[in-house]
């Protein structure tokens, strides 16, 4: 009880959670049965375009419903999923899951540009199988594939996955996010080869915005992010200081609790997608 508590404080801060620190019920078996149950929820978070002055993709939060423990953060059970290589049938749920609300959402009248970005693991995108079941869904649901986005952290891009493979999946029209950006080890020179559509600065930068230094290297690594790609992205923006900081360093799109924290579907609403 006490472990479980420290974990949902924990959590609530968002830190990173170690294999060792992962509360005891989240076994492989109890995993297995909560795909089996589908137990796993999407839930979805606003990203914000700045020129537009408004909601321009949602990116996808896996949640775990737990009938005793309640909703779960991904660092309950994302590190345990990987390595018992539950990892795969998860995400296929969590992508059809997505995908299916938002062409839900444009059936309602969404805006037909309004993209979905969900994130994937290394071992996904190095699945063959992977690939083939996503551009089934995509096409089963009949979204544009210029609609979604792979979101990849920094280091999986840059070390773990080869060109080719990331092309199969731009080829097709799938855009693809560089995750959490500045907090991996980068080779720069990789970047030029990969057709990237934004990247994601990780919310850890404006978490020590107060820091003169944190400050000074954010300007800086907007542009290089500018460079990178078309769309640079801010996370982790909670507060209006923030918010008007990041616009006045020409971050393209804001994500944070400024604009909203992620929510059920049910809880969004359709005009804000409009
Ligand atoms: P991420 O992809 O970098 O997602 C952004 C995280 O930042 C989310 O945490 C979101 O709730 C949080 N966040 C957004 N705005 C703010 C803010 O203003 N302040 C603070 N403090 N936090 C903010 P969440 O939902 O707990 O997810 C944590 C990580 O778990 C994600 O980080 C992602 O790496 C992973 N994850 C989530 N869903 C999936 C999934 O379906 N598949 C995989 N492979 N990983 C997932
Ligand atoms: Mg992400
Ligand atoms: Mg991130
Ligand atoms: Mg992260």
């Amino acid at each position: 009880e006490e472990k479980i508590k420290e974990y949902k404080r924990r959590s609530a801060t968002f830190e990173t959670a170690s294999l060792a620190t992962a509360p005891s019920f989240v076994t492989r078996q109890r995993l297995q049965k909560a795909i089996e149950l589908q137990e796993f929820e999407v839930y979805f978070q606003a990203i914000h375009g700045v020129s537009e002055n408004r909601v321009i993709a949602l990116e996808a939060l896996a949640r775990w419903n737990h009938p005793e423990h309640g909703v779960l953060s991904p660092l309950y059970f994302i590190e345990r999923l990987t390595r018992f290589e539950l990892i795969y049938d998860f995400g296929n749920q969590i992508f059809e899951k997505a995908i299916k609300q938002l062409a839900a959402w444009r059936r309602n009248g969404a805006r037909p540009d309004l993209s979905m970005s969900i994130n994937v693991s290394v071992l996904q995108l190095r699945n063959p199988a992977f690939f083939r079941f996503i551009k089934s869904r995509i096409e089963h649901y009949e979204v544009p594939p210029e609609c979604v986005q792979i979101e990849v952290t920094e280091e999986n891009v840059q070390c773990d996955i080869s060109t080719r493979q990331l092309r199969s999946i731009t080829d097709f029209g799938i855009k693809l996010a560089i995750d959490d950006f500045g907090t991996g080890v980068s080779n720069f020179r990789r970047i030029v080869d990969i057709q990237v559509d934004s990247v994601k600065i990780d919310k850890s930068f404006l978490k020590d915005i107060k820091n003169p230094r944190s400050k000074d290297i954010f300007t800086p690594l907007v542009s290089l992010c500018k460079a990178m790609s078309p769309r640079t992205v801010v996370e982790g923006v909670e507060t209006e200081e923030q918010r008007a900081f990041v616009e006045s360093v020409g971050a393209n799109a804001i994500q944070g609790f400024f604009y909203s924290r992620p929510a059920p579907a049910a809880e969004i609403t359709i005009d804000t997608l409009k």
